[in-house]
């Protein structure tokens, strides 16, 4: 298996594991194939992500055959370029990046200018006729491979140069001559003989070795390993290193650098978009350290800036990237994020990929391509990630609402965020925890910041622009992100912020809004979004595609209605006990609880009959006919028992009984392990005047909104936490008995089904005999994750998190479904319900009813429908059909 594949130049670029990027990892297969269309890619190597999995798991040992591959593809690049490595005269240089499977921003690492020594800078001052940008490149060199590789501070470096500045007078680095990079070269070198006691590596081969082994380890950093957690990505995986020819954008003015998308990646529109900067390394424009300029003319006027666009400044070199944007897109089919490099005039590619862009971007984009015949209504309804709609499903601001504007910034990323100001991410995490709203404030953010902008509502910076750090990685959360906001200034120290005139301190509370790059004082309201426009296009089409039922999970009539309007087709479950927690009931929940005997529970319960019945009502009109799964009591009791003595006090009063009293019957129930306690239908067994209240409510407002005309109601009435068939056939009875008696009552009936959820081990192993009870199930797959992985839900919190680090789980199984484990009881329960009843209707209400990978499942193992919870209906309608398309091959 080789270890090593060349690009550029003469190489051939036809091995299809070369553009597999879970080989050469995604920038690598990119390069490859870009090279492979004959477009200027500097020459180089990829050494295989395989090669980063053995040498971490041998101890950080490279293999002889990987040491042998580099030192041929090493010839390779020489050979093309026409320059030795190490060769004093006329040295080639090289980079050496990471490049993982999928793009991880900014959190592994990168080393250019590699190959320079005292010896060699002398050789590249000759050859580029140049000598201030070679001692410039060897300064920028040591620098970052003593940061990179020898992990050194970076702050010693910047603290040098600032004092080189100072002693000359100057203002910014272009000021600094030849002589002044030397001398600072010579300080560099010091710094790192006082730090580490050896002197700066001059073999340029030790160089490249070290600057391959970092890459490598970058890939088991911590920074990489919550990003890596953040987004799911295994760890087993390991990063590609891509060594190659360096070309220079800061040899002088007519060389440049930059970053381009060939679409907006904020909006989607079809219109190039991308910062540059003139006589500047590609590190410059990412690390927001110089304001970049546009890239179009357009885009200049329109934002009336006064620095040039590439358009005007390099007309030839923007020609030939405009022709290569077309190229790649239509390679590719699909927007392409790119970097490039001119130098002296010539342009280079130096990355492409498909490039990360807002909800709003991916809807519209996928929308287009399909009008423009780049791509089929099918692959459309695939471009979309169906998680990342959740961002289009967030508040935006009021637009009547007054506002109180502090200062602007850049539009980095959509959606509007109130919260708390909060100045480093720690703070941002340890007052998210206590529940608070904040927003992470940062001059710039690194990625060290990811776990502050994760627990942050919103991000607002000081600088850089939309390809900032800030601005990708906000985009890519989903978090509402204003970057580049020049009046934001902080001080660290005060725990205080100006925004132009005004003084804000930690803690005051400001909005966001990423649409529009604002920034106000105190909170603004919000408004719901809708599903119009692109959304509802791409929609429409998933629905066409879509095999499996939407469901909701909601309980009261506003959730019902915001469901619908997302297109829910019914409800999947309405937790019945969510009704009880209203304040003016809970007493009566109480009451009943607590009641020492059954007439003391009817008495309570018939408080609770007009209460559950106008509930019930409300839901089935808000319906309108569509099918509603309605689950009798299900929860731990102990969740409606009073624990104050207040609350215990109101109670006795409320019940003209002693206050010592209640507080024994509580102490009665206590449980030890209430979540395998008595709940769910085991209340109904014990206390059967509970589900029979419900029965009746349910009945009679079903009975009741059918005779106001519309569509007649069909409830599903659900009983939970089944184990056993008997405990079905006799609460079924127990259901048909009280429905009897209503219809009898109110001289009308209405059609109903009784099922039940598949939520214990055991009920899915003896769902051949169940069914014969239940006309439908409803798979509780948050009680059957419980109880299969013997993980209590309510303290898993606790340790799942270094289960999913270490790879135990490869996601939170709370959230994604566990498909081998718990999936295999589900696949054998479908089998045999259905083997005792073919038509039994099958649905899936735990929280995986919203996840798309657990809904996939779904899709493979012939569920009706999934269930979600009302923001999540969309993601789930868009999910479903990816499902059913992916099923077709
Ligand atoms: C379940 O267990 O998956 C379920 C939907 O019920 P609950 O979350 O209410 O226990
Ligand atoms: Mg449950």
């Amino acid at each position: 298996m080789k270890t090593v594949y060349t690009f550029g130049g003469d190489a051939p670029h036809d091995e299809s594991r070369q553009k597999d990027k879970t080989v050469t990892g995604g920038k690598g297969a990119n390069l490859a194939e870009m090279a492979g269309i004959g477009l200027p890619v500097p020459p180089g190597f990829t050494i295989t992500t395989e090669e980063c999995v053995r040498y971490l798991q041998e101890g950080a040992d490279f293999s002889d055959q990987l040491r042998a591959d580099v030192a041929n593809a090493l010839t390779h690049i020489e050979g093309a370029v026409g320059k030795r490595f190490g060769d004093a005269a006329d040295p080639l240089l090289v980079s050496v990046r990471s490049g993982a499977r999928v793009s991880m921003p900014g959190m592994m690492d990168t080393v250019l200018n590699l190959g320079l020594n005292d010896a060699t800078v002398q050789g590249l001052a000759a050859t580029s006729g140049d000598p201030r940008f070679a001692w410039d490149s060897y300064r920028r060199f040591i620098q970052m491979y003593s940061d990179v590789v020898l992990g050194l501070d970076h702050g010693l470096f910047e603290e040098a140069l600032e004092i080189a500045k100072e002693d000359k007078g100057y203002f910014t680095d272009t000021e600094l001559e030849s002589e002044d990079l030397e001398a600072l070269v010579g300080e560099y070198k010091s710094i790192v003989a006082n730090e580490l006691g050896n002197s700066f590596p001059q073999d340029v081969t030790e160089q490249l070795w070290g600057a391959i082994a970092a890459v490598f380890d970058s890939w088991d950093s911590e920074r990489a390993k919550v990003y890596r957690r953040l987004n799911a990505i295994p760890g087993d995986w390991g990063t590609a290193v891509n060594v190659q020819a360096m070309v220079f954008g800061n040899m002088g003015n007519s060389s440049a650098t930059g970053v381009a998308f060939t679409r907006d990646p904020s909006t989607g529109e079809r219109s190039y978009y991308g910062e540059w900067l003139v006589n500047a390394q590609g590190e410059d424009v990412v690390a927001g350290i110089r304001t970049p300029q546009y890239l179009t003319k357009a885009r200049r006027e329109a934002a009336g800036a006064e620095l040039p666009s590439m358009e005007e400044a390099m007309p030839k070199a923007y020609g030939e990237l405009a022709r290569v944007f077309d190229l790649l897109e239509a390679h590719y089919r699909d927007m392409q994020d790119i970097e490039f490099t001119v130098q002296q005039g010539k342009l280079w590619m130096l990355q492409t990929r498909s490039g990360k862009r807002t909800a709003k971007a991916a809807l519209k984009m996928a929308v287009d391509m399909a009008g423009e015949g780049l791509i089929s209504e099918e692959e459309a309804i695939l471009r979309v990630d169906p998680m990342a709609l959740d961002q289009l499903l967030h508040p935006t601001l009021d637009p009547d609402a007054p506002r109180d504007v502090l200062g602007e910034g850049l539009p980095a990323s959509p959606g509007a965020a109130s919260g708390k100001i909060v100045l480093d991410a720690d703070t941002a995490e340890l007052w998210a925890n206590r529940e608070e709203e904040v927003i992470l404030v940062r001059v710039e953010t690194s990625p060290e910041d990811i776990h502050g902008m994760h627990a942050a509502k919103g991000i607002l910076t000081a600088r850089g622009g939309m390809t900032s750090h800030a601005a990708v990685v906000a985009r890519g959360m989903g978090r509402p992100c204003v970057s580049g906001a020049s009046a934001v200034s902080i001080n660290l120290a005060e725990r205080t912020l100006r925004i132009g005139q005004r003084e804000l301190k930690e803690g005051d509370v400001i909005t966001l809004d990423g649409s529009t790059g604002k920034v106000m004082a105190g909170r603004v309201p919000t408004i719901e979004p809708e599903l119009a426009g692109d959304f509802g296009t791409l929609i429409g089409w998933a629905d066409k595609y879509r095999r499996m039922g939407v469901r909701t999970n909601a309980e009261t009539p506003e959730d019902c209605r915001t469901a619908r309007q997302f297109g829910a087709e019914g409800i999947g479950l309405c937790r019945t006990e969510h009704m009880f927690f209203d304040a003016g009931r809970i007493s009566a929940v109480r009451a009943m609880i607590l009641a020492d005997d059954e007439a003391g529970r009817r008495a309570a319960l018939e408080r609770l009959l007009p209460e559950q019945r106008g509930d019930f009502a409300e839901i089935f009109r808000t319906m309108a006919g569509l099918p509603c799964t309605i689950r009798l009591l299900d929860p731990p009791l102990h969740e409606f028992m009073p624990t104050r003595d207040a609350e215990f006090a109101d109670l006795a009063d409320d019940l003209g009984v002693d206050i010592e009293h209640l507080k024994r019957r509580a102490a009665e129930l206590h449980e030890f392990n209430p979540m395998l306690g008595h709940r769910g239908c085991r209340l109904g067994i014990t206390f059967p005047e509970i589900y029979e209240m419900q029965a009746r409510a349910i009945f009679e407002a079903a009975v009741a909104v059918t005779g106001e005309g519309g569509e007649p109601v069909v409830p599903e009435v659900m009983i939970p936490l089944v184990a056993t068939k008997k405990e079905l056939e006799i609460l079924r009875a127990l259901v048909v008995r009280t429905a009897n008696t209503v219809f009898e009552e109110m001289g009308a009936s209405v059609d109903y089904l009784t099922g039940t959820m598949i939520e214990l081990p055991r009920a899915a192993l003896m769902a051949g005999e169940i069914a014969e009870e239940a006309r439908f199930f409803s798979f509780g797959t948050n009680d059957l994750t419980q109880t299969a992985l013997g993980v209590s839900r309510d303290d898993a919190g606790r340790f799942l998190g270094s289960y999913v680090d270490q790879g135990i789980y490869e996601r939170d199984p709370f959230v994604s479904l566990d498909i081998d484990g718990v999936g295999q009881l589900v696949e054998i329960a479908v089998e045999r319900g259905r083997a005792t009843r073919p038509d039994i209707k099958l649905g899936i209400c735990g929280e995986h009813g919203g996840d798309p990978e657990s809904i996939a499942f779904c899709e493979k193992v012939g569920l009706d429908y999934v269930s979600a919870s009302p923001y999540r209906v969309p993601i789930a309608r868009l999910a479903a059909a990816q499902a059913a398309l992916k099923a077709k091959g």
